[in-house]
């Protein structure tokens, strides 16, 4: 039978963390009892680094029940690393991930383990609507997923970690060696078999988000280049359209020496500002290009993974 585990990223969530087990444990033990998963399955905590009473709570839940699982980790490394030290440390046949918050409605986990069990390697939960995030967010969020795909990224629109995963598609994860894991662009590399499945995303129940404005910026701006050389790329556009302008000003600045008043010497120098300054932008563009190279082979990202056989 089927083994799940449940793995939650925790930072600084005492005051949630209580309910969010209950929550899930119920869910969990219905799961067992409808024979749907073995009664080996479990939730596991990940307290990544939390000032407060997190560990000590998440120790205290262990105790009560064998289905109640923890792990510390030695300092506060961000959501996306506490999800991977969850995902690659639990022994499961399925890990499931969720916020502590639980935003996410945690009964279209039944629907996913379904799909799983229809040979899904990964579902991905992805929210109706966003009217529950404050205009901010839902602006930010939909800029954010809009860059990522205009630059080429493949994300899936208004999923964010909450999603399932089999066995051999954290194997696969497990291939991904780079230090910027931006999960949300990794696992749609990975391919096999998927499915989304729609839930509507709530409130935070209780205390407030962990991710303030400054660790939402570093995680899209990691987003965007850990997935593309596109800004390097754009150097060289840039210097080309300087070389481009240089061609122009200094046709403007001869007709203004042969036919006006100006200064000796001033066409000379505005000729070669202009056409210096591009082909300058446009060497370090053909640098960035290389840089982009080296950058794409350092990560060493596996180039396929086989599904079948036969
Ligand atoms: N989180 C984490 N480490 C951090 C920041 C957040 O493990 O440094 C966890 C947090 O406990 C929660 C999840 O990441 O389970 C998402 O955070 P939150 O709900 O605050 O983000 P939001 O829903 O506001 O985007
Ligand atoms: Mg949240």
């Amino acid at each position: 039978m089927t083994k799940i585990a449940i793995v939650v990223p925790c930072y600084n969530e005492e005051e949630v963390l209580s309910e969010t087990a209950s929550r899930l444990l119920d869910l969990l033990k219905e799961l067992i009892t409808a024979a749907k998963i073995s009664d080996s399955s479990f939730l596991c905590f990940v307290d990544d680094g939390s000032a407060d009473r997190t560990w000590s709570q998440i120790q205290d839940l262990s105790k009560e029940t064998q289905h109640i699982k923890g792990i510390k980790l030695s300092n506060n490394c961000g959501h996306q690393n506490a999800l991977l030290a969850g995902l690659f440390s639990v022994d499961a046949d399925a890990v499931i991930s969720i916020d502590a918050d639980l935003q996410d409605d945690i009964n279209v986990i039944r629907e996913m383990l379904d799909n799983y069990l229809q040979g899904d390697q990964i579902v991905y939960a992805v929210r109706k609507q966003r009217d529950s995030d404050s205009f901010f967010k839902r602006t930010t969020a939909q800029l954010f997923y809009g860059l990522m795909n205009f630059l080429g990224t493949k994300t899936i629109y208004n999923h964010a970690d909450y999603r399932l995963m089999s066995r051999r598609a954290i194997q696969a994860l497990k291939e991904f060696r780079e230090i910027n894991m931006f999960l949300r662009g990794i696992i749609p590399l990975i391919g096999f078999k998927h499915s989304i499945v729609y839930y509507d995303r709530s409130k935070r129940f209780a205390g407030e988000s962990k991710y303030p404005l400054n660790k939402m910026l570093s995680f899209a701006w990691n987003g965007v280049t850990s997935f593309s050389v596109m800004p390097l790329r754009l150097i060289s556009g840039l210097g080309f359209l300087s070389i481009l302008a240089s061609i122009g000003i200094g046709l403007w600045a001869l007709y203004s020496k042969l036919f006006g008043e100006v200064v000796p010497g001033w066409a000379s120098i505005i000729i070669s500002i202009y056409f210096i300054g591009g082909v300058q932008l446009l060497c370090f563009g053909i640098l960035g290009e290389y840089i982009g190279k080296l950058y794409q082979e350092v990560k060493d990202r596996p180039r396929y993974f086989i599904e079948l056989e036969v």
